[in-house]
């Protein structure tokens, strides 16, 4: 069994301050050693659980935050930038996520967005309010791959556990706000991480979630905070003004939603 992995950093365990993600502080630094070992947990658990091979992505920020070195030997970290989604294809049997938070205007999330913190106010697919999850979810979708774990803060689990009946989740923190969280010590986390990984992929295809499906044609609607960043994006063209901070676009495939 194939499958593939995307880390995010603000659900990872011990991550409790947004400091964590500030490149120019020391606390970078121990930020991206507990990404990668959340990381390697999952890796260990698909292991546990059955894989026989296990790609990851980097997709917080630039890409450079899981420490190469400590990664678990076993993993193929995936450096393919030339898609938002990297290598996820058709060829993997699933999909997890590990380190998520909540979409933009999630109460309780910890650092909720989607995408841009700063830019993005709400998104939707065919009406439906969907945030980082659901955008993988919905590619993963589009080559028939299922979302069937994610590790991050509760407010991301209860989100994924809302668009993916039967996922398996791992709540490592609880966001108090948006900008703290209390949670499991990493080392609590780590073996929590492994052992529910391994139950999801250990529950093999037949009994995973299905794929993430929607209507097609899809319209996807995404508001900005500011009038003149919707100007910008207009200026791309493929997008119906909808009012002053929202466009809209219509994807005829699950893999052209609005990014
Ligand atoms: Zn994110």
């Amino acid at each position: 069994m194939k499958v593939y992995i995307m880390v995010d950093m603000e659900g990872i365990s011990g991550i409790v301050d947004i400091a964590y993600m500030d490149q120019t502080s020391d606390f970078y630094r121990t930020g991206r050693t507990l990404l990668t070992e959340d990381m390697n947990a999952a890796v260990a658990g698909c292991f546990d659980g059955g894989a026989d091979e296990v790609w990851v992505l980097d997709a917080h920020s630039q890409g450079c935050n899981i420490e190469p070195a400590l990664l678990d030997e076993r993993a193929i970290l995936d450096k393919n930038r030339s898609r938002w989604c990297g290598s996820l294809d058709e060829t993997f049997d699933a999909t997890l996520i590990v380190g998520q938070h909540a979409m933009a205007g999630t109460l309780n999330g910890f650092l909720d967005h989607t995408q841009s913190s700063k830019a993005w106010f709400s998104y939707s697919i065919n009406g439906r309010p969907i945030g980082e999850i659901g955008q993988w979810a919905t590619m993963a979708g589009h080559f028939d791959v299922p979302l069937i774990y994610l590790a991050g803060d509760q407010a991301a689990c209860d989100e994924a556990a809302d668009l993916i009946p039967g996922i398996v989740t791992t709540a490592v923190k609880k966001g108090v706000g948006r900008n703290r969280a209390v949670g499991m010590h990493p080392n609590h986390a780590h073996a929590t991480i492994r052992r529910d990984a391994a139950r999801a992929v250990a529950a093999k295809k037949s009994k995973f979630p299905r794929p993430l499906k929607w209507k097609l044609p899809m319209t996807c609607r995404l508001e900005y905070y500011r009038s003149d960043m919707a100007d910008d994006r207009a200026l791309r063209g493929d997008v119906v003004r909808i009012d002053a901070r929202t466009l809209e676009k219509k994807c005829k495939t699950q893999a052209d939603i609005l990014l």
